[in-house]
């Protein structure tokens, strides 16, 4: 049988191609190495899912070009992945800066899409090696372990290599290479950051709190825990994402009040400096923050100098992290097929007729928050509504 098109890898940028592809009257053929469909999709979230974000934008994409993705979200919103929710009869919830997470499992996703997909004929074939994808004169001819598939189009939809452990690879990449796109180096983000022995938060393993983090340009508010290896938590994990190696990150830990204000305040002269900042965050944390001959000194006793050193200690306190967690850890990469080669409004690529790339394996990655399963949606519906039927 000569499919329409044959997508590579059924996680949630192939699942959305497949589904828009499908209900257009496409045969669709989806191969995957894993035993089911869904990818990354019921891990997402903490089993949740943020699967998109009511703040939707290119300023939270990174890449080469983050305006490639502008035409896709605008094609596919927030709204429209809610209205697909709500037909589907999935409960979902908000939580801080926007984020919606599912309301129960994330695997709710998943079925519905498998459903919608199975509904419209296409074919699943599942626990697939994929050999080789090359082109032929009159289709792409598709080499698995157990059978050789042909289609007149191909979705290369197989994800980056971050977290292997849910059985993600490098192929698509490499499939790409050999087509003829060009490739960024990937490299794994929103991750924890680890710091060299003996740093300043060493031993304070399990406090969490609101923090400001800076490193480069770039400045995030969210929340931070410290781990036994060094810093974690949403905070870190988006830190990561602008993080370059040997760079310091800068961490405000009151970042809704201003410590120098404080001390200014007339009523809080007699106490301790270390005792003043304990009122805001834990004790061990204060104590680590404060150099001890200050800490100790009564607040009006303190100089301006001295004062504006505290302010600092609390609010531009800088670690040097040694290195990301790696693959292993990490929610995304940065890097994968350069948009350059790829036309942003069908996802195809613009050197091989009938080659088409979506989701995580291009070179967008969301900052945390819902927006790399957002981009894997929005991608995967622009290149579904873009394949060709036949004539
Ligand atoms: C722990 C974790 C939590 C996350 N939480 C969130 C979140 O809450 N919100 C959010 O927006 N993003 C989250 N992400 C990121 C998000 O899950 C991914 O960006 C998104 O799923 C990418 O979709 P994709 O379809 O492009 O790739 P994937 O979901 O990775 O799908 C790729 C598919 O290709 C298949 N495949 C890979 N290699 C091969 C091979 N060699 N042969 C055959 N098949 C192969 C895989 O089995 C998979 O089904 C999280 C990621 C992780 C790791």
């Amino acid at each position: 049988m000569l499919y329409d098109a044959i997508i590579l890898g059924a996680g949630a940028a192939g699942l959305m191609c497949a589904r828009v592809a499908a209900g257009r009257g496409l045969a669709i053929a989806l191969v995957d190495h894993a035993p089911q469909a869904g990818g990354k999709i019921p891990i997402s979230g903490g089993g949740k899912a943020n699967f998109t974000n009511k703040i939707m934008g290119k300023e939270y994409f990174y890449g080469a070009d983050p305006s490639f993705c502008t035409y896709a979200l605008e094609r596919f919103s927030p709204s429209d992945m809610l209205h697909l929710l709500k037909g589907w009869g999935i409960a979902w919830e908000e939580r801080t800066h926007g984020q919606l997470f599912c309301k129960q499992s994330a695997s709710q996703l998943t079925n519905h899409l498998v459903d919608d997909v199975r509904r419209n004929n296409a074919a699943f074939f599942f626990k697939r090696s994929i050999l080789s994808c090359r082109p032929s004169p009159q289709a792409f001819v598709l080499e698995t372990d157990h059978e050789i598939l042909q289609a007149r189009q191909v979705v290369l939809a197989l994800g980056s290599p971050a977290w292997p452990q849910m059985g993600a690879s490098d192929l698509g990449a490499r499939l790409a290479r050999s087509l003829g796109q060009k490739l960024s180096p990937f490299r794994p983000v929103l991750s924890p950051l680890h710091m060299p022995q003996g740093w300043s938060l060493q031993g304070l393993a399990g406090i969490s709190l609101p923090v400001r983090i800076c490193t480069g340009a770039q400045c995030f508010e969210d929340d931070l825990l410290i781990t036994h290896q060094g810093i974690s938590g949403p905070a870190a994990l988006k830190a990561s994402i602008a993080w370059q190696a040997g760079q310091p990150v800068f961490i405000d830990f009151m970042p809704q009040i201003s410590f120098s204000h404080l001390l200014d305040t007339p009523e809080c002269g007699k106490l301790l400096a270390r005792n003043l900042l304990c009122r805001y965050m834990p004790q061990r944390l204060s104590e680590a923050l404060l150099p001890p001959e200050l800490a100790q000194r009564k607040v009006a006793e303190l100089s301006r100098v001295q004062r504006n050193a505290l302010h600092a200690c609390v609010h531009a306190h800088s670690l040097s992290p040694c290195g990301a967690a790696g693959m292993k850890k990490a929610e995304a990469c940065l890097g994968g097929v350069r948009t350059e080669g790829i036309d942003q409004y069908t996802m195809e690529s613009l050197q091989r007729e009938g080659l088409f790339i979506v989701g995580e394996l291009l070179d967008i990655t969301g900052l945390l928050g819902g927006y790399n399963l957002h981009w894997a949606w929005a991608s995967g519906f622009v290149a579904g509504q873009s394949l060709r039927p036949r004539v």
